[in-house]
């Protein structure tokens, strides 16, 4: 039997590297290029478990993959794309899944890396029945998987996915969640920032540093918030002008520019709060800053190549995945009995973190990402070596 004849026969296809689960049986003939594809993909990063979930009658094609659990269950949002193909959303999912492992390792969270993507229009394929279909599913991993909201997802789909699993974090407050994530992100990203410039320039302060943030929505705003307090100039730019309007007119001390123009402003931190991959061969030749602290997620367009580049232009880059922890951390204490001031509390400790990883990269003469991914893969491999699993 294929991959793909099993998938259609079954409706929901497991396919699992860890001994917990049973793997499916797949023959080699011709057909079976897909499944060899998704093996040898999740052997290349060690994902545990991949699965693909079908349902004619909502339409629901999804894939939730599972990287790792060591450290716990594997916590992260659910992505609604309209991927082009099946092999691009399997990329996404793979690659997203990864890095949620590396970001709750170095958050010293007790969680392992998951992610699910739902193949679909947002605006026009969501319905109550494919949302409580996909919750059925997430319900079907036993709380190896936990799911959140991703782009393309909004609190009426998370409520659905409720209906059918515990099994989902960053729910409404009115619900018993912890809500928005994104004042907790703001504040471990400017924490983040402070640890940088403490490296950077031998104090911590941002009174009077030029920070260009790029982005003003959840996380953007909050961060220029307690950017402003502190009395650093602020460079904001956004697509919308209708946001960038409405900062201004509560704090008039920030400049507004063009999105482009951020690129070539004059800037002492770089700070990404939009879009992933802004710091790639163009942008590279263009950006004057001594520090990028940023929130979003890949801002490295090639993470080793242009970790390196940034290293030998003396930019000091604080990875993303370390700084923007704020809003994991502040779903993980869902699972523990919300406590806001908790996750604050320990969304701060991104500070030494950062400190710490800054020493790694320059003692050993590595890029900050690669100190960062160090740091993960160390505390995963000696909770393992100690056969302390989840
Ligand atoms: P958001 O959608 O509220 O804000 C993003 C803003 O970026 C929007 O205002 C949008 O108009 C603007 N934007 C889009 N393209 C732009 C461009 N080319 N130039 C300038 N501005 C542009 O998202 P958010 O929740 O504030 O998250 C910001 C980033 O941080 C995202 O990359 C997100 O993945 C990442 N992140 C967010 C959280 C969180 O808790 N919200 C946690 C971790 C990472």
């Amino acid at each position: 039997m294929t991959f793909v004849d099993r998938q259609r026969v079954t409706q929901h296809t497991r396919i699992d590297t860890c001994d917990t689960t049973e793997p499916i049986m797949v023959t080699t003939t011709t057909k079976t290029a897909t499944s060899e594809l998704v093996l040898s993909r999740m052997e290349k990063h060690d994902h545990e478990e991949v699965l693909f979930c079908f349902d004619r009658p909502t339409g629901l094609r999804a894939i939730i993959a599972i990287h790792d659990t060591t450290l716990g269950p594997a916590l992260g949002g659910t992505r609604m794309w309209p991927y082009a193909s099946e092999a691009e959303a399997l990329h996404d999912v793979l690659r997203l899944s990864r890095g949620m492992t590396y970001k709750s390792a170095l958050a010293g969270l007790d969680l392992g890396g998951g992610k699910a993507v739902i193949i679909g229009d947002a605006r026009t394929q969501k319905t109550e029945a494919m949302f409580r279909r996909f919750g059925q599913f997430v319900h079907s991993l036993n709380g190896r998987y936990i799911t959140a909201e991703d782009v393309g997802m909004s609190t009426t789909e998370m409520v659905n996915i409720r209906k059918e699993t515990p099994h989902v974090a960053g729910l409404p407050m009115e619900m018993g969640g912890s809500g928005d994530p994104s004042p907790v992100t703001a504040y471990g990203v400017y924490c983040g920032m402070k640890a940088a410039a403490h490296t950077a320039y031998g104090s911590d302060a941002l009174k009077g540093r030029t920070v260009g943030v790029q982005g003003a929505g959840n996380v953007g705003k909050a961060l220029v918030e307690y950017l402003v307090k502190e009395g650093a100039n602020v460079l904001l730019t956004d697509i919308h002008a209708d946001k960038l309007a409405a900062i201004k007119a509560e704090m008039p001390s920030v400049q507004i520019v063009e999105p482009d123009a951020i690129y070539d402003a004059a800037m002492d931190i770089y700070s990404p709060c939009a879009l992933g991959a802004t710091v790639n061969d163009d942008t590279l030749k263009r950006l004057k800053c001594s520090v990028i602290a940023g929130a979003a997620n890949n801002q490295l367009a090639d993470e080793a190549q242009h970790g390196k580049a940034l290293m030998e232009k003396g930019i000091l880059y604080a990875p993303d995945f370390l700084i923007n922890a704020g809003g994991i951390i502040n779903c993980a204490w869902e699972r523990k009995g919300y406590n806001a001031t908790a996750a604050m509390k320990q969304t701060e400790a991104i500070y030494d973190t950062a400190l710490r990883i800054f020493k790694a990269s320059a003692d050993l003469g590595i890029p900050t990402y690669l100190a960062a991914n160090q740091a993960a893969e160390d505390r995963i491999s000696s909770m393992r070596a100690a056969g302390i699993r989840f």
